[in-house]
């Protein structure tokens, strides 16, 4: 019988038929893509022809599609709809993968091919693009330790191995935390509570097959639950269990694996002759060095720290006055910020719920890139790994440009968070290859299901990352998309967020559930100034967590994250009720893999620049000025990382980003 994963996928827009794809199918296709890809490899690395750019790297670039196939649709249902079995699988396959990249990027032969091109690289008459790819691929090789001989060698291979293997537990761990912890709540616990956070938390109840109402440590659930439940205990319960994700004891906790893989990074950075992991790590980005990260984050941390502490004393004073004495603790601040936001800004999340409905939030991400970009969209109907998927088909003046697919609702078997990732990347090499993009996210379920503020910008936020894969335009799809340095991917998502806040964006789009009335003229204002508003408590969680994330990473590894981290937050004199973000030992984006590993800081960075690129559009035309449109998707959404960040940014702005327009979007500006 022929594996469904492996075959031609005959299927509307070539999509994996998912209809056909048992579990069991994974392993058997696994064990051949792999097997495929060593030989396409290895008859690479052993051409007895010279080096060339078509033999060496071109044919990297084309090796592996067996493989890609079976990791996109592994991956994309591991992260989305997991389950006992793939969780199973998911253990088995990450030290297999680790290892297999390990050993092409360890291969010898290989190498040797691709330095003696790079020695070479004037003489080749290479197109810009191909300097690009082969500049890449020689210094991934040297980061990932091909020129490592001996013992130094046989090391970076185990602590790479080790690393993978660790940071799939820490993502299970958390997991595993995520789903066990439920509070539940009677009836009269739901007072206080809007409807839709009463809705949700019968339907969280209906899905854990408990009677009544619970509360779930889904952000969706959680945090509505701290804004508006005036039950000061049950915040406190809900609170503890959220932040005690990961930290639990037990079998399920990270913060030795934490420790573990601290080491294993400082290990690995000394093995390649670096300082630090950080300036590993830093030396792709567009911030280059771990001293221009902290100017960075220290040229916010002070203005967002004395924006909090003020904020945090006009909250305790509203505890004091509700007959609550001592200090204002952590499951506090969001229950009285919200009264406050109803006090003064009088935005009542619940009152503005009902116009954020997720069908008119997604018509209205794709309106923006309809008039930006001349985007088009048509759902249509394909068998996809859940019912809740939608499938749109992208066009532009008729031709075909990619198939965008929305998996919004949040649900057990779906890891935390949001996130866009293609299913299959554009290329021209070896063929023409049309992207398939995925954004998934955690919406609580309704009828019809409404987004918060926060819910609708995520929204805006992974279709930014989605539109920067579907318009693509490059040749190599090593650097398609979103392959581009960690502390510019954001820049298209977080830019793309500023297009919800374009009145007539709301106006249109921004109708009542019920009523089908436009979202009165009121409220739009005091959605959009309300924009700065617990900037400070936002900025200062954020800002606590990148610092963290880079102090783990620079000198010796500590021993005791924990104890390093209460050490860095004294250090900072981080507000009372005011906790990181993220916290060490269910930080993911640090743990779970190395993405955002002294990296966490790339979402301000990114954000300097998206404030920045945003008004280049007000400076010109406004937010739909067609020039500035065409410029983006020139220099930067379709561009990839076909040139260097500062390059492309330089290109589409006329100059470098400056900082100023962060601190003023954020209302830190003194
Ligand atoms: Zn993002």
């Amino acid at each position: 019988m022929t594996n469904p994963i492996l075959t031609d996928w005959n299927t509307p827009f070539q999509i994996a038929p998912f209809d056909a794809i048992s579990d069991s199918d994974f392993a058997p296709a696994l064990d051949s893509a792999l097997e495929q890809h060593r030989a396409e490899i290895a008859a690479i690395a052993e051409n007895p022809e010279p080096a060339s750019f078509a033999n060496t790297v071109e044919a990297l670039e084309a090796a592996g599609e067996a493989l890609d196939k079976v990791l996109s649709v592994f991956f994309t249902v591991a992260g989305a709809d997991s389950n006992p079995d793939r969780e199973a699988l998911q253990r088995e396959f990450s030290p297999r993968l680790a290892a297999h990249f390990s050993d092409i990027s360890s291969n010898k032969a290989l190498f040797r091919r691709v330095a003696d091109l790079w020695a070479r690289k004037d003489e080749l008459a290479l197109t810009p693009e191909q300097a690009r790819v082969l500049m890449l691929t020689h210094r991934g090789l040297v980061r990932a330790g091909a020129a490592l001989e001996g013992d130094a060698d046989t090391r970076m291979k185990e602590i790479k191995s080790r690393l993978a293997t660790l940071g799939t537990e820490f993502t299970q761990n958390l997991l595993a935390d995520e789903r066990e912890w439920y509070m539940e709540l009677s009836e009269a616990d739901l007072d206080g509570l809007p409807k839709f956070a009463v809705d949700a938390a019968r339907a969280a109840g209906r899905e854990k097959g408990v009677d009544g109402p619970i509360v779930t440590l889904s952000r969706s659930i959680i945090v509505p639950f701290l804004q508006f439940s005036p039950r000061r205990d049950l915040r406190e319960r809900a609170y503890e269990a959220w932040a005690a994700r990961g930290a639990n004891g037990g079998a399920t906790d990270n913060r030795d694996i934490a420790a573990e893989i601290l080491a294993l990074r400082q290990e690995r950075a000394a093995l390649l002759g670096y300082d630090s992991f950080a300036d590993y790590k830093l030396e792709t980005e567009m911030a280059r060095t771990p001293d221009r990260v902290r100017d960075l984050l220290m040229a916010v941390w002070e203005p967002a720290k004395a924006r909090a502490d003020a904020d945090a004393e006009v909250l305790s004073q509203m505890m004091h006055n509700d007959g609550i004495n001592g200090a204002l603790e952590p499951w506090d601040w969001r229950y009285y910020a919200e009264r406050r936001r109803k006090a003064e800004h009088d935005l009542d999340e619940a009152a503005l719920k009902p116009y954020l409905q997720l069908d008119r939030m997604i018509d209205a991400a794709f309106s923006c890139a309809n008039r930006l970009f001349g985007l088009e969209f048509r759902a249509v109907n394909l068998p996809l790994y859940h019912p809740d998927c939608r499938a749109w088909e992208v066009t532009r003046e008729g031709e075909h440009v990619a198939l965008f697919i929305g998996d919004y609702f949040a649900r057990g078997s779906k890891r935390s968070g949001a996130w866009c990732s293609a299913m299959r990347s554009q290329a021209r090499f070896p063929r023409e290859q049309a992207p398939i993009v995925i954004n998934v996210c955690n919406f609580a379920k309704g009828e019809p299901a409404l987004l918060s503020y926060d819910d609708a910008r995520t929204l805006f936020h992974e279709f930014g990352h989605a539109l920067h894969q579907m318009l693509s335009d490059v040749t190599y799809e090593s650097i398609s998309g979103t392959s581009v340095a960690r502390d510019f991917v954001e820049l298209p998502s977080q830019l793309y967020e500023h297009w919800l806040e374009v009145p007539e964006v709301l106006r249109e789009f921004a109708v009542h559930a019920e009523t089908g009335e436009p979202m009165p003229a009121e409220m739009l204002d005091k959605v959009l100034g309300a924009a700065t508003f617990d900037m400070g408590f936002q900025t200062v969680e954020y800002v606590a967590s990148a610092l963290v994330d880079l102090a783990f990473h620079e000198g010796d590894a500590p021993a005791d994250p924990m104890a390093r981290q209460a050490e860095i937050l004294q250090d900072l004199g981080i507000p009372h009720a005011i906790r990181m973000r993220h916290a060490t030992p269910h930080f993911a984006h640090v743990f779970a893999g190395d993405g955002y590993s002294s990296g966490y800081y790339s979402y301000m960075w990114s954000e300097v620049m998206d404030a920045d690129a945003f008004a280049a559009f007000e400076e010109a035309g406004g937010a739909f000025d067609p020039e500035r449109a065409q410029a983006l998707e020139e220099h930067i959404l379709s561009a990839g990382g076909s040139q260097e960040p500062d390059v492309l940014y330089t290109a589409f702005r006329g100059r470098l980003p400056e900082v100023g327009a962060l601190l003023k979007g954020r209302g830190l500006a003194a």
